[in-house]
């Protein structure tokens, strides 16, 4: 199912003296999420990732804009009508019942020419029991099942109707972390084996990139970019996007552009043949640093720490803002510990130029000095 948001807004008015102002949790989203895809909402906390959920589950009423599933508008229909599966973080299983009677309570709902009989129901909740492996446990209550198991049992009940739509919100912040790694590459293969369209909430940035087709990256309400994970990273269109992917995070210089090249501080450091004499914000990736003796970039060389296939320089510049500079290096480079001074070229296609006031990009040549 294709689900088409059009202008989505949703404000929440000022309430008294504790809320005085209005709040634009969702700012005129528009965008396509095309059938069959997973795509991740991407954004720190309180950008309004949950608010656009609910608006697409129907829990809320936006405040201008439609929204499409299909060629159907749904923006008017309650949520029980929309065919949409909802899993949240904190599992909201019913303590009471088993593990079966929790999958079969959706469908136990349904009413008029919708009723299944008994035996269709235990088949399709069984079904969705296997998807998410817990079919051996059947009988269990919540309590008597691990974080993990929980959360399958959530996402099992939210696919028992084969919904059009799947909405996952930050369903694995409850797990730890060797679960919550398992535990999304089951998303991702049920997502896969199912081609329903979902939509997976999250703060975290390694877990949209990991595990989405496309992300969509907010900010205070606004829908920032939207593209295939590696797009956004190498190709970020303003230095929040930029400095929301990648860790380690990208390193941030004030540079400027003189007469054809980009300085960092005193250093020259690429050939910039197009682009006009400005200060400028200088993004770096990691991976972007070259070490090399006779290197352009002059830092004050601070440690060296083992990851093991890399090593990661930590060093200072003057121009960086960033309390520290980190590189990442394949490990065979050797550092001299004892010197002051540590010395990077720097690999054009990883460095990214912003506007200084906008910190909207600054397209241009980069090249090698
Ligand atoms: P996220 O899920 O990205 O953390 P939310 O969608 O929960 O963010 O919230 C977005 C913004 O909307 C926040 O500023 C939050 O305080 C505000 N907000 C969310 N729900 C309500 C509500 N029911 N009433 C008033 N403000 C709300
Ligand atoms: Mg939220």
């Amino acid at each position: 199912m294709k689900v088409v948001l059009q202008n989505l807004t949703k404000k929440f008015p000022g309430r008294g003296r504790k809320n005085p102002v209005e709040v634009t949790a969702v700012n005129d989203f528009t965008f396509e999420i095309p059938d069959g895809e997973l795509v991740g909402l991407l954004g720190p906390s309180g950008c309004g990732k949950s608010t656009a959920l609910n608006l697409i589950s129907g829990l809320l009423k936006p405040t201008g804009g439609r929204i499409f599933f299909g060629e159907d508008d749904i923006t008017d229909l309650p949520p029980e009508s929309r065919g949409v599966g909802l899993v949240f973080q904190n599992y909201a299983l019913y303590p009471h019942l088993t593990v079966k009677q929790n999958i079969l309570f959706p469908l136990q709902n349904l009413k008029g020419k919708d009723k299944l009989s008994k035996a269709v129901m235990l088949e399709k909740a069984t079904e969705a029991a296997k998807l998410v492996q817990i079919d051996g446990l059947m009988d269990r209550r919540p309590g008597e099942l691990s974080g993990g198991q929980q959360q399958r049992v959530a996402i099992a009940r939210a696919l028992v109707k084969m919904p059009g739509v799947l909405l996952l919100d930050e369903p694995l912040s409850n797990l730890d972390a060797r679960l919550r790694l398992q535990t999304r590459e089951e998303i991702r293969r049920i997502q896969r084996e199912t081609g329903i369209t979902t939509i997976f909430v999250t703060h975290d940035q390694e877990e949209a990139m990991s595990i989405s087709d496309r992300i969509v990256v907010m900010k205070e309400g606004v829908a920032q970019q939207i593209g295939k994970p590696q797009e956004v990273y190498d190709d970020p269109v303003n230095l929040f996007v930029g400095r929301f992917l990648g860790t380690p995070p990208i390193n941030v210089f004030a540079g400027r552009c003189r007469d054809g090249r980009l300085y960092l501080g005193e250093d020259a450091v690429l050939r910039v043949p197009g682009i006009a004499d400005q200060d400028v914000c200088v993004g770096v990736r990691p991976e972007g640093f070259v070490l090399q003796e006779e290197g352009t970039l002059r830092c004050e060389f601070g440690s060296v720490e083992v990851m093991g296939r890399d090593i990661s320089v930590v060093s200072g510049h003057s121009a960086s803002l960033n309390p520290t500079v980190r590189s990442i290096i394949a490990a065979e480079n050797r550092v001299d510990r004892e010197s002051a001074v540590v010395r990077f070229s720097l690999k054009p296609q990883k460095v990214l130029l912003f506007n200084k006031e906008t910190e909207e990009r600054i397209y241009g040549e980069m090249l090698a000095l």
